[in-house]
C-alpha cells in the first residue's frame, strides 16, 4: 500500500552513467583516476547533447571512451515499441534495464509539446477507473529511469535542445509515492547546464497522498502541483479512490490552503466527468466551493470510455453547462480532451491493452 515504501531498482554491479548527477559523475571520474573536469563533459554530454552511447562522446578522448565502453554503462530506458495517435500524440513503451516495462506519450500541441511520464512501475494506489491501478506496486523508478523517458522521446521526436517542452507525471505511478527520486529527476530536468527544463513546465499530478504533499511543499524549487480529484463527496471519492479513506476531502483541502505556492502560482484540480456519476450540477457547485478555498484552477476531462470500465463520457451540452457554473463562482476552468485514446495511451488506459494480450 502507499503508507510502505515501494521497491526500489537493484542496482547492477557495473555503474550506469545514465541518471547520475554531477556530484555522482565526478565520484565515477575520480574512482576512474581521471581529471575532475572530466565530470562536466560527461554531464553536457548526458543531458545537454542527450547523447546515448559512449562512441557519441566526442568530447572525450579515444582512449577514454573506450575505457567507458569497458567499465560503465549508458543504459537510457529505451523505446521498445511505439504506437502513434491518429490525433498526433504517440505512445511509447519504455524498456528498462531489469525488464520492467513502462509507458509515457509525446503530445504535440502546435508549437508546444507535452510529455506524459511514469514515476512507478504499477502503482500502490488502486483508483478503481485506472488500469494500472490493478497491476499493484512492482516498483519506483529510479531518476534516472524518469529522466530517461525525456532523453528518449526528445530524442526519438529530434526535439532541438533549446525547444521548450511541458512535463506531466500523469503516467504510471503516484509520484508522490516516490518523492526522492522524483526530486532528484527533476534537478536532473531543471539543470540549466542539462536539460535545462523550466521548473514551471513540469507539473506533478497525485491523487491525494497529503503527506506527500507537505514533503513536496517543503521542497525548493518545485515543480507544480495538480490533484486528480474525480469527486466532491467523500463517500464516492472513498469508493473510486481508496486514498480517500484516509484522507478525506477536507483533509485535503486543509493542507491545500496551507501548500505554500509562488506568486500567481495555482494548484490545479483535475476531474474527470462520468456520465451520471460525477457529472451533476451540485457536482459542479461543490467542485466549485471545494476550488475556492485555495488559489486553483480546474481541468474538466471528459471521461475516455474503455471497454469494461461501465462508465459513459459526459454530454457536451453538460460540459459546458459545468463550464458555465464553474467560470460564473469565479474559477478559472478548461476542458482537457485526452490524447492517443485510439492507442490506449489516454490517462488510466496505458496498461490496458497490453494486459489484455
Ligand atoms: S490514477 Fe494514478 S494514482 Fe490512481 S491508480 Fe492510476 S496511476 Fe495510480
Amino acid at each position: 500500500m502507499w503508507d510502505q515504501p515501494a521497491p526500489e531498482l537493484r542496482p547492477t554491479v557495473r555503474p550506469n552513467a545514465a541518471g547520475m548527477d554531477l556530484a555522482e559523475l565526478k565520484a565515477l571520474v575520480a574512482a576512474l583516476g581521471e581529471s575532475p573536469f572530466r565530470a562536466g563533459q560527461l554531464h553536457h554530454g548526458l543531458y545537454r547533447m542527450r547523447w546515448t552511447s559512449w562512441e557519441q562522446f566526442t568530447n572525450l578522448s579515444k582512449p577514454l571512451r573506450a575505457r567507458l565502453e569497458a567499465e560503465v554503462d549508458l543504459a537510457w530506458p529505451a523505446i521498445q515499441e511505439s504506437a502513434a495517435s491518429g490525433d498526433g500524440s504517440t505512445k511509447h513503451a519504455f524498456l528498462m534495464t531489469d525488464g520492467a516495462l513502462v509507458e509515457g506519450v509525446h503530445m504535440p500541441y502546435g508549437k508546444r509539446t507535452t510529455l506524459c511520464l511514469s514515476s512507478q512501475v504499477g502503482c500502490a494506489m488502486g483508483c478503481t477507473f485506472c488500469a494500472t491501478g490493478l497491476m499493484g506496486i512492482k516498483r519506483n523508478l529510479s531518476a534516472g529511469e524518469i529522466a530517461g523517458q525525456v532523453v528518449a522521446m526528445l530524442n526519438a521526436h529530434g526535439h532541438g535542445t533549446e525547444e521548450a517542452v511541458n512535463l506531466v507525471f500523469m503516467g504510471m505511478g503516484e509520484p508522490l509515492h516516490n518523492l526522492d527520486n522524483l526530486m532528484k529527476a527533476f534537478a536532473l530536468l531543471t539543470d540549466p547546464k542539462g536539460l535545462g527544463i523550466a521548473p514551471w513546465r513540469i507539473t506533478v499530478s497525485t491523487s491525494g497522498l497529503v503527506t506527500g504533499i507537505q514533503r513536496l511543499g517543503a521542497c525548493k524549487p518545485r515543480p507544480r502541483l495538480a490533484l486528480s480529484l474525480n469527486a466532491t463527496t467523500d463517500d464516492y471519492r472513498s469508493r473510486i479512490m481508496p486514498v480517500n479513506r484516509v484522507w478525506n476531502l477536507e483533509a485535503l483541502a486543509t493542507t491545500l490552503e496551507t501548500f505554500p505556492l509562488e506568486s500567481g502560482e495555482r494548484i490545479t484540480l483535475e476531474y474527470v466527468l462520468l456520465k451520471d456519476v460525477t457529472d451533476s450540477l451540485e457536482d459542479g457547485k461543490r467542485l466549485a466551493a471545494f476550488a475556492a478555498r485555495f488559489p486553483a484552477k480546474v481541468n474538466l476531462i471528459p471521461f475516455n470510455p474503455h471497454e469494461g470500465s461501465g462508465f459513459e463520457p459526459p454530454t457536451e451540452e453538460r460540459v459546458g453547462e459545468l463550464c458555465g457554473l464553474l467560470a460564473g463562482r469565479g474559477i478559472t476552468v478548461s476542458v482537457r480532451r485526452s490524447r492517443g485514446q485510439d492507442v490506449a495511451g489516454a490517462c488510466g488506459q496505458l496498461v490496458r491493452e497490453r494486459g489484455k494480450a
